[in-house]
């Protein structure tokens, strides 16, 4: 791998201050073509590589991970802002798919199907797709990338990364360790840019030599690439925007549904698509949910992620910060309480940051814009309901369907709500739901297919029918 010369550049900057970190080659459409012929042409080798040549090299590149941990997580830190504790995390979740792809790759079983004819035996095999354009998110730019690396690699694709220019230093950090463990050219090329955002993504989109599209981010650009794609027919995996419901029944044991909450909703700041945007907590245990979660949200200490202190970091940029502020101004505007933070670099220790409170807000209704909009950030809204129909119908009333969460303990009703909330996944009694042995994905507008665990392979790999005369 090597990174291509490009003519201009930008500067990517620590979220924490703003001081510059590094600049990067910014990218277009003439050095993304050159990273597709080069995956193209690594592509036939690869592919013919056994399951278990691949999944070796998978487990060396898992091992350098682990054995660079720290400094991994050192650069989530730098150019994304999260603490240096969630960035170790990042960095073992994003390890988690290399170890589970490279034990997959020797089992990309196809199938052997019962014939209508006597004189036929059919099989259906598996192949790879080919080349696929893979673009990134910043908010997990080390575990986004592996979880489809992991699956892609595994089953004999080649890649072209486009990595978000907030965060291209960890994209190339870990395809450095890839290079260690033994990657051949051409297999995983990363394309830095800045400027040439749009044209680079539509060239990965409308390439005959570009198979799929797997995209991470917002429901928008998902749906500009699913269109850009139609006309090569391209397989297509988004993984894009939630609205998360977290339910808290007047059965729960509240000790831990705000548990739940604090991991559901503050991790990363709320910057992840999984994050909850809106509290739906039963009237009779409004007021000691809220009380209880604003005491822990009180005592949170915002600052650098590398301050051993700081429990947040900052957001990843100024429009991160103007959109969470807006939401909350909309929300007091219609009546909308602050229980705790609400105010602008208040708790920061920094002021030249990125920086927003975590925040609780309680009196929510459903005409403000946190109740249909997704917030990107540090804010708990409590909405109170009576009944589970009510509580259902304002859960299941978005267009996005990623994951939710409920408390209670009643088991008949937790089996219930499980199947009625219309999302990809449910947390029951939990506010951690995210593991590489598990189908991470949404319905509605917050995507199409599936990543890590076994079904993570079908987006990159397609069904062939042999079917022999045996007679
Ligand atoms: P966010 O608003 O959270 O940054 P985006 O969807 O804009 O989410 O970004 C996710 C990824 O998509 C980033 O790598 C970003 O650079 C990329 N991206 C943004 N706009 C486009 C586009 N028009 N075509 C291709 N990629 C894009």
């Amino acid at each position: 791998m090597r990174v291509l010369d490009a003519e201009c550049e930008w500067e990517a900057r620590d979220p924490a201050n703003g001081v510059e970190i590094a600049k990067f080659p910014d990218m277009g459409v003439d050095e993304t073509e050159r990273a597709i012929q080069a995956a193209k042409r690594a592509q036939r080798e690869w592919s013919q590589a056994t399951g278990r040549e691949r999944g070796t090299l998978l487990r060396k590149w898992f091992n350098l991970m682990i054995e660079n941990e720290q400094d991994l997580a050192k650069i989530i830190t730098w150019e994304n802002g999260k603490t240096l504790t969630e960035a170790t995390g990042e960095v073992k979740y994003s390890a988690s798919f290399f170890e589970w792809f490279s034990e997959e790759a020797k089992r990309l079983y196809g199938e052997v199907i019962p014939s209508p004819n006597k004189s036929q035996r059919m099989i259906a095999i598996r192949q790879p797709i080919g080349v696929v354009g893979v673009i990134t998110p910043w908010n997990f730019p080390c575990a986004m990338l592996t979880r489809k690396l992991g699956a892609a690699l595994a089953v004999g694709c080649t890649v072209v990364v486009k990595p978000a220019s907030e965060t291209p230093l960890s994209a190339l950090a870990l395809c450095e360790l890839g290079r260690r463990a033994g990657l051949p050219d051409g297999v995983v090329n990363i394309v830095t840019t800045h400027d040439h955002t749009k044209e680079v993504g539509k060239h990965l989109c409308e390439s005959v030599d570009v198979a799929g599209i797997s995209f991470t981010g917002s429901t928008g650009v998902g749906k500009l690439l699913l269109k850009q794609s139609a006309d090569t027919v391209k397989k297509v995996s988004l993984e894009l925007g939630g609205n998360a419901p977290f339910i808290v029944f007047d059965d729960a044991d509240i000790d831990k549904a705000v548990d739940g909450a604090i991991a559901a909703k503050f991790r990363a700041s709320g910057q992840t698509c999984i994050s909850v945007n809106r509290f739906y907590v039963h009237s009779s245990i409004r007021e000691e949910f809220s009380e209880k979660l604003r005491e822990r949200v009180k005592r949170f200490r915002v600052g650098s992620g590398f301050d051993l202190a700081t429990t947040h970091g900052p957001l990843v940029n100024q429009k991160a910060v103007e959109k969470v502020r807006s939401h909350v101004e909309d929300a007091v505007a219609h009546g909308a309480k602050i229980l705790a933070g609400g105010h602008d670099k208040a708790s920061a220790s920094s002021t030249d940051g990125y920086f927003y409170p975590p925040t609780v807000l309680g009196g929510m209704k459903n005409n403000m814009r946190i109740a249909s909009e997704e917030t990107f950030g540090p804010i708990a809204s409590i909405f109170e309901f009576n009944t589970e129909e009510e509580v259902l119908a304002a859960a299941n009333n978005t267009r996005f369907g990623l994951s939710g969460y409920f408390f209670s303990r009643d088991i008949s009703r937790c089996w219930r709500i499980a199947e009625k909330l219309e999302v990809g996944m449910v947390g029951v009694n939990t506010g951690v739901i995210s593991s590489e042995v598990a189908p991470f994905g949404g319905i509605k507008e917050s995507g199409i297919g599936r990543e890590g665990a076994r079904q993570g392979l079908d987006e990159f790999t397609q069904y062939k029918i042999d079917k022999d005369c045996v007679h």
